[in-house]
C-alpha cells in the first residue's frame, strides 16, 4: 500500500477471481466458463464492429437492450447493460443499500457481495444456509433489509423455486430483493417475469457463463423503470460507456443465436449429470447442482489436497477456503472429455495415494 492510499479503502480484501495461469495449459475447471466457443455470428459481428472504434459506444446501449426485452419479454425501459454483471450487483447496492437499508445475504454464497458490501461502506449480515446448504426462505422474510440471493447458489449450485422467491420480495416491499441468476440458465426458472409485479425486486444476469463471453464484460438488470433509472444515475456517474461496442455487438448476436446456446446449455446439464454420478460412485457427496458446476466433497481426501493434487496433474478446480466448505471443490463442467480426464485424475490420485 502507498502512503497516499485513502483510509476510506485501506481496509478492503478485495475479490479473489479464480486463477488464470499462463505458465501451462491446464484442463481450466476452476473459472465457471464455458468450454464452449461463443456462437460464429459473434465472432464476425466483433470483427465488423472493430472498424468503428474510432467511435465512442451508444452511451444508452438502445440495440442490445432492445434485444434483451425482446427476448425476456419486458420493455426496454425494464433493461440496463453493464460491463459483466459484476458491475450492475455493485451499482445495486450502491443505490439500494446504505446505512438505513442493510444488506443481508447468505453466508456461504457469491464472494463478490460483502467486497461490494464493503468498498460502499455498506453494514450487512451474513445468514448461515441451513445445513445442507439451502437456503431458507424465512430468513429474509419481512426483515426490512436489502435482500440479495444467487439463484442458484455459488457455489452450491443449489436452486430455490420462483414462489419462494416470490415470497421474500412481498415480505420486503420497503427494500430491493436482487436476485442474481447468472447460473439460471442451466437448469431454474428466471424471476423475470416477476419484475411486472414487484417494483423492489431486480434480476441481473450474464453472458459470461452459459453464453460464452466471459471475456467481453456483459452484464445486465431487469427491474421496474424507476429502478433502473436509478441505476443508470449512478452509470451516468461513473461511465456511461461502460459497455464497448463489439461487446454490444457480440451480445445481439449470441441472442440471435439461442438455439446453439440452448445446445450448449443441454451438453453442460448432461455432462453435470454424469459428472456427479461418476464423483458419488467414487464416495463423494454432491450437492445436486443448477449450475454449470458440482460442488463435491470426499471423506478420503481434504478439499485442498484434492485441488493441489488435480492442480500437479493439469486440472485446475476451485477450493475456498472458508472453513465451513473447505472440505468441498467447486468443479466447472467442462466438455465431456475434459469431465472423462478429471474423473481419471482423481481415480489416480486416489490410487496413487491408496485412499
Ligand atoms: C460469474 C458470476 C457473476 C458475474 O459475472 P460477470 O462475469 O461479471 O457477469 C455474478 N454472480 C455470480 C454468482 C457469478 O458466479
Amino acid at each position: 500500500m502507498s502512503r497516499f492510499f485513502s483510509d476510506r479503502f485501506s481496509g478492503l480484501s478485495p475479490y479473489t477471481p479464480g486463477e488464470q495461469p499462463k505458465e501451462r495449459r491446464y484442463i481450466k475447471l476452476n473459472t465457471n466458463e464455458s468450454p464452449f466457443p461463443p456462437s460464429p455470428n459473434v465472432e464476425e459481428a466483433v470483427a465488423r464492429e472493430s472498424a468503428k472504434l474510432m467511435l465512442y459506444s451508444d452511451p444508452e446501449c438502445v440495440e442490445i437492450r432492445e434485444a434483451l426485452a425482446e427476448q425476456y419479454g419486458v420493455d426496454i425501459s425494464n433493461v440496463v447493460v453493464t460491463n459483466g454483471s459484476d458491475e450492475v450487483l455493485n451499482f445495486a447496492f450502491m443505490a439500494f443499500a446504505d446505512e438505513k437499508r442493510p444488506l443481508i445475504f447468505p453466508d456461504i454464497t457469491y464472494g463478490f457481495y460483502p467486497v461490494f458490501a464493503k468498498l460502499n461502506r455498506i453494514p450487512y449480515t451474513e445468514i448461515p444456509l441451513k445445513e445442507d446448504f439451502s437456503i431458507d426462505k424465512n430468513d429474509y422474510m419481512g426483515k426490512n433489509k436489502t435482500v440479495v440471493i444467487a439463484n442458484p447458489n455459488a457455489p452450491t449450485g443449489l436452486y430455490m423455486g420462483l414462489s419462494d422467491i416470490e415470497d421474500i420480495v412481498k415480505s420486503n416491499p420497503k427494500n430491493v430483493v436482487i436476485i442474481d441468476e447468472a447460473y439460471v440458465d442451466f437448469g431454474g426458472q428466471s424471476a423475470v417475469g416477476l419484475i411486472k409485479k414487484y417494483d423492489n425486486l431486480l434480476v441481473t444476469g450474464t453472458f459470461s457463463k452459459s453464453r460464452s463471453m466471459a471475456g467481453a464484460r456483459l452484464g445486465f438488470g431487469f427491474g421496474c423503470q424507476s429502478l433502473i433509472a436509478d441505476i443508470n444515475t449512478l452509470r451516468y456517474s461513473t461511465n456511461p460507456y461502460n459497455v464497448n461496442r463489439m461487446t454490444c455487438e457480440a451480445g445481439k448476436a449470441a441472442l440471435a443465436s439461442r438455439e446453439y446456446y440452448d445446445e450448449n446449455c443441454k451438453k453442460i446439464i448432461e455432462s453435470r449429470e454424469w459428472t456427479e454420478r461418476e464423483l458419488e460412485k467414487l464416495g463423494f457427496e454432491t450437492t445436486g447442482s443448477h449450475a454449470n458446476f458440482v460442488f463435491a466433497k470426499s471423506d478420503r481426501i481434504s478439499g485442498k489436497e484434492l485441488y493441489l493434487k488435480l492442480k500437479q496433474k493439469g486440472v485446475l478446480v476451485r477450493h475456498f477456503d472458508k472453513q465451513r466448505i473447505c472440505q468441498y471443490n467447486r468443479i466447472t463442467v467442462g466438455t465431456a472429455e475434459q469431465m472423462k480426464i478429471l474423473l481419471e485424475k482423481i481415480k489416480e490420485i486416489f490410487e496413487e495415494e491408496n485412499l
